[in-house]
């Protein structure tokens, strides 16, 4: 993987599916990959990026600033996209179409119209 010319404008989601599920394949790991495995997992690395946070208010300016722990959150950041990515492998998910249903539940759930100033509630 030639990962210096890969940004997020011309990378797929299938690339992503792939390199994750070719991981996993050549280590033998798909027995340890299943869906409550994977739940867990995640939960692990989103706690993990909890951590660098927690009882820190740093601004987004402070966390550009601050090279190691831009590098430290970015690392977490993969962690729980690549559990993420072979929970959709192993759940034969299809993200963009799963992503477009929530987002049209979530549209009609928050309407712009009633979110439009500032709550973020319903009263
Ligand atoms: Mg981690």
């Amino acid at each position: 993987m030639k990962n210096n010319k890969i940004n997020d404008f011309g990378t797929t989601i299938s690339f992503f599916k792939e390199e994750v599920n070719k991981f996993v394949d050549d280590r033998n790991w798909n027995i340890y990959h299943t869906p409550k495995n994977l739940v867990q997992a995640i939960n692990c690395e989103a706690g993990e990026l909890s951590q660098l946070l927690l009882f820190k208010d740093y601004t987004v300016k402070e966390i550009w600033n601050n090279d190691q722990l831009l590098k430290k959150i970015s690392e977490e950041i993969a962690d729980v996209f690549i559990y993420l990515i072979s929970l959709i492998n192993t759940l034969d998910l299809d993200l963009s179409e799963i992503f477009i249903k929530k987002m049209e539940k979530n549209k009609k759930k928050y309407s712009s119209k009633e979110f439009n100033n500032g709550t973020y509630y319903k009263k």
